[in-house]
């Protein structure tokens, strides 16, 4: 997980809200066509076209719009503020679905594993970690092999643990394509002085394009400095 800086809301949501009167209430179920893309794409953006809580690359297709309080439209039990579903600060892309009728057979299939991890998996149940937390990296260690542990630090343990198990973060699939995003990553590392090295994480831990980076960047900081594993 890496921490989210909220970005500026689109201009059309924000006029689409600003139509609120006494007779018709913006809701996210009528939060619909092109307002609904742009938002959709501005969570993408800012994000690095990557998801929210697992770090897989997404697209608009393989990827849907994340309430990271729940939005109770669906559940009208929970008692959470309905403004909230269409608040841009609540808003995240999370991998999954957004509209199965525009992918093709194969792109499903490839993607289907989706639904066994992150948002599809937590569904409304609350997260101890989120990625809106400035330091919600020191939350989690990774492994060689791909798998995500919680850190050890007391403090932070029993949130982390929870929300890896919430968010299912060591799905098989998940585990496969961190060890190949690792793999890759790792290669020729040994060319590398401590310097370039140390400039090299820098950028797996800046907001950028990609997958996993903030495993990568664990992992290749155990290159600069083997005595902290
Ligand atoms: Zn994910």
């Amino acid at each position: 997980m890496r921490y989210i800086k909220i970005g500026q809301e689109p201009q059309s949501f924000t006029d689409w809200k600003s139509q609120e009167n006494d007779d018709w209430k913006p809701t996210y179920k009528t939060l619909r066509g092109q307002i609904k893309a742009e938002v959709h794409d501005a969570l993408l953006a800012e994000q690095g076209y990557t998801c929210c809580y697992c770090g897989m690359s997404i697209t608009s297709d393989i990827s849907h719009i994340e309430h990271l309080q729940p939005q109770n439209e669906k559940d009208p039990d929970l008692s959470t503020d309905l403004s909230l579903a269409i608040d841009f600060n609540n808003l995240l892309a999370s991998c999954g679905f957004s509209d199965k009728s525009k992918m093709t057979a194969p792109e499903y299939e490839k993607a289907l594993h989706c639904l066994q991890h992150c948002g599809c998996k937590r569904g409304n149940n609350p997260l101890s970690v989120s990625p809106l937390q400035v330091d919600c990296a020191d939350f989690f260690r990774y492994t060689g092999s791909g798998e995500i542990r919680p850190a050890e630090e007391p403090d932070k343990h029993q949130s982390a643990s929870e929300t890896i198990q919430t968010l299912n973060l060591n799905y098989g699939n998940l585990v496969a394509m961190r060890e190949e995003a690792i793999d890759q990553a790792v290669q020729g590392l040994e060319e590398l002085t401590a310097e370039d090295l140390a400039i090299l994480i820098k950028s797996y831990e800046q907001p950028n394009q990609q997958a996993f980076s903030f495993a990568i960047a664990y992992i290749l900081k155990q290159f600069l400095n083997p005595k902290s594993t």
